[in-house]
């Protein structure tokens, strides 16, 4: 069994503790993934490991996966997708420090005092991992019935996932 996980964190004081943290989220409890879904089954694992590096740089490396269940957009039936995602976050608190950054880490813009969901960092970064377009990894349609008519159909590009996307949605944290 996992040990109960906080719901609010300190990522600063985390990360001077060097703590880490291990066990499940429901993905349920989060809201902005799940409007991301088909459904709202399911656990998110995570692992998440706070430290400070030896420039002094407090920072997160995390691993989130979960099986998750989207719609395959050939076919519009339910998918499920094991998704697994990994991130270096080094923790700022002002804006302009971002800039002096190493290259390994992404900024994790930390600018009030109070405590974090948990879970909210952990569906930031699910919601990045998401495919743009979910399909089924099999012929789920006979080619014919989507590839014949319309050109449009087979849609590879579209604009990815803004790194700021991320930052604007932390600093509006509810
Ligand atoms: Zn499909």
């Amino acid at each position: 069994m996992h040990p109960q996980l906080p719901k609010e964190i300190d990522p600063f004081r985390f990360a001077q503790n060097g703590l880490k943290l291990t066990g499940e989220l429901q993905v349920s409890d989060m809201e902005r993934l799940s409007g991301a879904l088909h459904n709202d089954d399911g656990v998110v694992n995570i692992d998440m490991h706070f430290d400070v590096d030896e420039t002094n740089t407090p920072f997160l490396r995390g691993t989130f996966s979960a099986s998750l269940t989207l719609i395959c957009e050939r076919c519009t039936q339910p998918m499920s997708l094991k998704v697994k995602t990994e991130c270096l976050l080094a923790l700022v608190q002002y804006e302009r420090k971002i800039e002096g950054l190493a290259e390994q880490y992404d900024p994790w813009l930390i600018e009030s005092n109070d405590p974090i969901k948990l879970s909210s960092v952990v569906e930031d970064e699910l919601i990045l991992a998401l495919p743009l377009v979910p399909r089924h990894d099999f012929k789920c349609l006979p080619a014919e019935a989507w590839q014949s008519g319309e050109d449009e159909v087979e849609v590879e590009e579209e604009k990815p996932a803004s790194p700021f996307a991320v930052l604007s949605a932390l600093k509006s944290k509810d």
